[in-house]
């Protein structure tokens, strides 16, 4: 595989005219007000390390790695400058000049291509955390994963489970209801070691729908990876799972994570139309589905037990910007009997989650959630319903950081 070179795509950047549209819509400008956070200040970074008046140095690493990957920006300009896109591949030629940072290697090369590794590593950081021996992992380095940012982090995650959700149920294929759709369920990596209420869930409800609902063997799908600019350990990872995903025992991969769902269906931009990999990539995207899309072809759904819910929904990033997922939810929501929908101001605005950069940029992730909990506080729900474990992470931390009483639920936990 070639090595990155973001001169390549200098055309596309200097399409920037500097007219500031972006600004609107940026997360982490309208928080800062900072020129360097915002796209057009993005931009102009990397035409002048294209052009030579700025150095590929540690300088460069914040406005570089403050980004949210978000995508809104792109939403709003004229010229659609793909900013986010090619903010992973200025990370990618950055890592490539001074080296990846050994908790990433030991992250993506060691744990998350090795789905019981990532157990193993789980469990020692739940052991820390539920019983106050946070030295413990601490101590064995394994605390690094959340970043420098560690103490918050401790924070946001309110409870680690022991066990991993695939170890609570029986892999392989569960018989369905269904008459004829045969699925393979993907489980990501945060489903499986933190949001595990959504996956039982997302199972059950399978299982309603689908004849034959097949627990997949997979791995990390590499978004975390491909995000962080590591793009060799990202596409390793989708090749482990392009060997598992191409089967033909199921119709469609479901997973209930829209992170998940959004890199899997981009599988193919990872690899080249000469790569071996790249009919297999296509043959699989073309077969995924996010748990919204499946739910939202339910023809019926149960009423809630709650007579009294009142729900609003937020739109994960990689569900609105990453799939184009933008009315399915409103339907659903509108649809459920014992529902009282009350959508958010700036429903599709990132939580500042953004996988893990609330672990990495605490407090100007702190700022982007603040705002979405004044937007929540408004709406008066009961209720915050999202399609995205890092999301209902980082959205939980906010409802318990501003005192609310509103739980924080994946989609699948509303519908079953
Ligand atoms: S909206 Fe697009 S063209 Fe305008 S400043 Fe932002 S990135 Fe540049
Ligand atoms: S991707 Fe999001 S955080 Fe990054 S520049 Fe665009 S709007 Fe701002």
């Amino acid at each position: 595989m070639d090595r990155t070179d973001i001169s390549k795509y200098y055309d596309e950047i200097s399409q920037c005219n500097r007219c500031g549209f972006c600004q609107v819509a940026c997360p982490i400008f309208r928080s800062t007000g900072h020129e360097a956070g915002v796209a057009r200040g993005r931009l102009a970074l990397l035409r002048a390390i294209i052009e030579g008046r700025l150095e590929w140095n540690q300088e460069v690493e914040e406005p570089l790695f403050d980004c949210l990957l978000c995508g809104a920006c792109t939403a709003n300009c004229f010229a659609a400058i793909p900013t986010s896109d090619l903010v992973i591949k200025a990370r990618a030629q950055y890592l490539e000049k001074v080296g990846r940072k050994s908790i990433h290697r030991l992250l993506f090369d060691q744990l998350l291509p090795y789905p019981r590794r990532l157990h193993l590593a789980a469990r020692a950081v739940a052991l820390g955390k539920n019983t106050g021996i946070t030295d413990l992992a601490r101590a064995l380095g394994l605390l690094k994963i959340f970043g420098r940012d560690f103490v918050h982090a401790n924070e946001i995650v309110e409870r680690f489970p022991t066990q991993a959700f695939r170890d609570q149920i029986k892999t392989g294929v569960h018989q369905g209801q269904g008459q004829s759709l045969r699925i393979g369920y993907f489980i990501g990596c945060g489903v499986d070691i933190i949001t595990q209420d959504a996956g039982h869930a997302t199972l059950r409800l399978l299982k309603k729908i689908g004849k034959t609902v097949n627990v997949l063997e997979n791995c990390c799908c590499g978004l975390p990876a491909w995000s962080y600019g590591d793009l060799k350990a990202a596409r390793k990872l989708a090749a482990r799972n392009l060997s598992i995903l191409v089967s033909e025992k199921f119709d469609v991969i479901v997973t209930d994570c829209s992170s998940c769902a959004s890199f899997l269906k981009n599988y193919p931009q990872l690899f080249p139309e000469a790569d071996k990999h790249h009919e297999k990539s296509q043959a699989v995207s073309a077969r995924v589905k996010d748990m919204v899309q499946l739910i939202h072809t339910m023809q019926a759904y149960a009423p809630s037990s709650d007579s009294a819910v009142t729900v609003t929904y937020h739109h994960p990033c990689h569900a609105t910007r990453g799939q184009g997922l933008a009315k399915e939810p409103d339907e659903i929501l509108n649809r459920l009997p014992g529902v009282e929908y009350r959508p958010l101001l700036e429903a599709d605005w990132c939580c500042g989650g953004a996988g893990s950069y609330g672990f990495s940029h605490y407090e100007l992730s702190q700022q982007v959630l603040d705002r979405k909990m004044d937007n929540l506080k408004k709406t008066g729900a009961n209720l915050l319903v999202t399609s995205c474990p890092a999301c209902i992470m980082h959205l939980s931390y906010g409802v318990r950081k501003h005192g609310l009483n509103t739980k924080v639920c994946h989609i699948s936990e509303l519908v079953i």
